[in-house]
């Protein structure tokens, strides 16, 4: 039975949905669950059987070649709070339609394939809930370690080994070295509609440095304190915001991406001048080397925010993914998969990090893009066409079926 893809994601984007057309469905909710669950019957039909691991990664397995390893394919069910509809959503319901469609081809065409099939919504991608984002596919490629992650807590102290308990998202199994990797995902810039290109062929990704940041001030009233006494946590915040801001200016246009996307202050209440402060500082470019360049300009501007609030400013954490290719017979693939689909394509780099990015350093990996209208992302507007969301699932189709017969055999990681 052929499935009708928009009418399948017109009906999984009700889970979590805003009214404004978007999605607030962040990692271990119930919605979270909810759209799994809807996800894994409708798999379920179609011969696959769903198996979550330690880390609450949720794969679906479609045995078509034995006892073979398998080819993976995905992306993330999870959202940012009112974020868009495509973002991770699109990639694993068309990995979905596409493992149905390619098994099927397969055994139609009486072609025995390599490898056995599987999908998967890896765990926690945004990040929004739980720090670091790409948690699932950074624990399953070995980035990240399995006991920390689960202790993580989210802004309200519920650890991720609960909200996957709660979830009932917690299991045993190991899928086991996989064969190749391949992932396909909304653009979230706009080159390929500037271009009139239908699919993008990720060559690179840029490197991203997160600093998970405290502001240590002096609670105290907002009233009675003297100026002179105050240690203002919010205004060495306010001050590091502003500096973060200003590490660009010492580098060519486009070539640094900052910001600090996260402020939380304590104790928040109107009369009370801010004792702590936590933030996180995100630096993203393409080379490592400006990336180094930043974080020495990071410490200059938290050592002159300290200065002009009296406060002291610690970096608690860094995170970093560092920059990378990808696998050039990957790029090939899937550049030959939009020819033999009629589609244009072209290389890109990926300014934000997918869990494409983790799974390439462990295995053969392709990262197909599909045009964002205006570029807009993690924004209730995000918008991708009818007709490119299709051609992206029968273009992704095709690499699932190569990848399933082979076609990144023999090649390393990257
Ligand atoms: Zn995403």
């Amino acid at each position: 039975m052929t499935r009708d893809f928009l009418a399948d994601f017109a009906e999984m984007s009700a889970f979590g949905a805003t009214a404004r057309n978007g999605l607030d469905r962040l990692a271990g909710t119930e919605s979270h669950r909810d759209v799994r669950a809807w996800l894994t019957e409708l798999l379920t039909e179609q011969g696959f059987e769903a198996q979550s691991d330690a880390a609450g990664n949720l794969f679906w397995l479609r045995r078509i070649a034995g006892d073979a390893p398998f080819v993976l394919f995905g992306s993330h069910l999870d959202s940012q709070p009112k974020g868009g509809r495509y973002d991770g959503s699109y990639g694993v319901l068309a990995a979905a339609h596409a493992a149905i469609t390619a098994a099927g081809r397969l055994r139609a065409a009486g072609r025995t394939p390599r490898y056995n099939i599987a999908v998967v919504d890896w765990f926690n991608e945004e990040g929004a809930r739980f720090k670091p984002s790409m948690m699932g596919s950074g624990v399953f490629t070995g980035k990240l370690d399995l006991d920390a992650v689960l202790a993580t807590t989210d802004r309200l102290g519920t650890s991720v080994r609960d909200a996957l308990d709660a979830m009932g998202a917690r299991g045993d199994f190991v899928l086991g070295p996989v064969a190749g990797y391949a992932e396909i995902h909304i653009e979230q810039g706009r080159s390929l509609e500037e271009q009139g290109i239908t699919i993008g062929v990720v060559e690179a990704t840029w490197s991203a440095h997160k600093f998970e940041i405290l502001v240590r001030g002096d609670q105290s009233h907002t009233g009675s304190t003297r100026m002179a006494d105050r240690k203002d946590a919010l205004l060495g915040a306010a001050h590091l915001v502003v500096g973060v801001r200003g590490i660009c200016a010492a580098f060519p246009e486009e070539a640094l991406h900052t910001s600090v996307g996260e402020l939380n202050v304590f104790p928040n209440s109107p009369v009370t001048v801010a004792g702590e402060v936590s933030l996180l500082v995100d630096l993203r470019a393409p080379s490592d080397a400006t990336l180094e360049q930043a974080g020495v300009l990071l410490r200059a501007a938290i050592a002159a925010a300290e200065a002009a609030s009296g406060t002291e400013i610690e970096i608690v954490k860094v995170n970093t993914w560092n920059s990378g290719p990808f696998l050039e017979r990957g790029i090939a693939l899937v550049e030959r998969a939009a020819e033999e689909s009629g589609r244009t394509s072209t290389r890109v780099l990926t300014l934000a990090g997918h869990d494409a990015t983790n799974v390439k350093d462990i295995a053969p990996t392709a990262l197909v893009f599909v045009p964002s209208v205006a570029g807009i992302t993690h924004n209730e507007a995000e918008y991708t066409r009818d007709e490119d969301a299709l051609a992206g699932v029968e273009v992704f189709t095709r690499v699932v079926e190569q990848l399933a017969l082979g076609a990144l055999d023999g090649e390393p990681a990257r």
